[in-house]
């Protein structure tokens, strides 16, 4: 890995506040100021076209990978550091996960509940270690959290899974984390 790689998983939406934007743009600011490269899924639409322009705006690496089937209707963006195009959903996700050694969620949609229960039961099966950040703006991730225990407290999964992903409150907590884990 080049450098520290932090995967960010978003909506391909921008929501409907404006501190969902916000919290996009100073995620991608503070990748790029800390010299982390943001690695995610190359388009141009949403919150993952602000972490990006914020990113590549103050000169941060970008590492962009984006299905061939959604180029045009998530506008892939081209002017990243690196720009992959892959054959499907699967690989699209395989490639974001192995060249990364953290993922972070901002507020999102289908998709990145997608991506994150990906990464979070292939870290309960012990398959990796990769802290898994949900950057928790307005409370977003709060009922999330509550079906996690709601599973637990039901029998359908361990305690452990509640340690598996960490909340962050602002960006500055999520920087803090990723400088304590890039050590
Ligand atoms: P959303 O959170 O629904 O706005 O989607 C965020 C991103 O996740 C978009 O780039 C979607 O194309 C992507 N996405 C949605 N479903 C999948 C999937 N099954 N595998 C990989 N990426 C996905």
């Amino acid at each position: 890995m080049p450098r520290p790689s932090v995967c960010v998983y978003c909506g391909a939406r921008a929501g409907t506040r404006p501190s969902y934007t916000a919290a996009a743009q100073a995620t991608g600011a503070m990748l790029a100021a800390r010299g982390w490269r943001l690695v995610y899924g190359a388009g141009d639409v949403g919150l993952m076209g602000e972490v990006a322009r914020a990113a590549m705006a103050a000169g941060g690496q970008c590492f962009g990978v984006i299905p061939a089937h959604l180029y045009n209707r998530e506008v892939g963006k081209r002017d990243l550091s690196t720009f992959i195009i892959t054959e499907d959903m699967h690989e699209r996700k395989k490639v974001m996960y192995m060249n990364s050694g953290a993922i972070v969620v901002l507020p999102g949609g289908a998709g990145s509940l997608d991506e994150l229960f990906e990464v979070l039961t292939w870290r309960q099966l012990g398959l990796h270690a990769k802290p898994i950040l949900l950057l928790d703006t307005e409370g977003y991730w709060q009922p999330l959290m509550a079906l996690l225990r709601h599973l637990v407290a039901e029998g359908f999964a361990d305690a452990s899974l509640l340690d598996y992903v960490e909340l962050l409150p602002d960006v500055a907590a999520l920087e803090s984390r990723l400088a304590t884990a890039f050590g």
